[in-house]
């Protein structure tokens, strides 16, 4: 009898032990609440438009479909270099802007990254890349690698990273309003500009090393 109240003792003990573990751990964790879980990335890739939804169109070249040839060569090389890749769509499909955002959500991803070609009234050139109106430093300084990695290649005007969205810095796409991750969204040269088209086509397999290796490289390296 006495050894059973002993062992309802120790038993006791260990269950006030294990929660004073738990209630430590949980403490831990809130306060690392703001930290980004960058140990082993899951990069979101998207892109631009897609099925009826053909984005900017020039002299019969859809948008949608420089968008997804680039993403998919883009994801190629994060795979080949053991980055778990998703993606919002892989074939010539409709996804709202809204789903796109929700996914990357809904799957953990640490990066995301909007892939699309810009267009404009003027024969303007060269890559922009768009965070968030109020982006915090992490956001810009990964979009920079990205930027830096295909300034590297060379494509039109150098455009950098700008914040917002076209034509108005308080305003943001929606993609990357809505995801809860670091996002940005590349613009990758004027579909409505010849040159760009022809920049795009002849140097592509260097632009998606170029992006790729700037993803890689700001995973590494991006600061808060
Ligand atoms: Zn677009």
């Amino acid at each position: 009898m006495k050894k059973k109240n002993n062992n309802s003792k120790k038993k006791l003990i260990i269950f006030a032990i294990c929660v004073a573990v738990l209630a430590v751990v949980a403490v831990a964790f809130s306060q690392t609440g703001g930290m980004k879980p960058f140990i082993k990335p899951k990069v979101c890739l998207d892109a631009g438009h897609g099925g009826s939804d053909v984005g900017a169109k020039y002299d019969g070249r859809y948008e949608k479909d420089d968008n997804l040839r680039l993403t998919l060569a883009v994801g190629k090389i994060l795979e080949e270099n053991g980055i778990t890749v998703i993606y919002t769509r892989q074939e010539d499909v409709f996804v709202e802007l809204e789903d796109r955002a929700n996914f990357a959500n809904r799957n953990h991803a640490t990066h995301f990254i909007s892939i699309h070609r810009n267009s404009a009234e003027s024969k303007v050139s060269g890559v922009e890349i768009w965070v968030e109106s109020m982006a915090p430093e992490y956001d810009k300084n990964f979009a920079k690698y990205i930027a830096d990695s295909i300034d590297e290649v060379g494509y039109g005007d150098k455009r950098g990273v700008k914040q917002g969205y076209q034509g108005n810095p308080l305003a943001n796409y929606l993609v990357n309003s809505v995801t809860e991750m670091p996002s940005c969204l590349i613009e990758m040269g004027f579909i409505t500009t010849p040159e760009d088209n022809e920049l795009f086509d002849k140097n592509f397999d260097a632009y998606a090393k170029a992006i790729a290796d700037g993803i890689i490289e700001g995973i590494k390296k991006a600061k808060d």
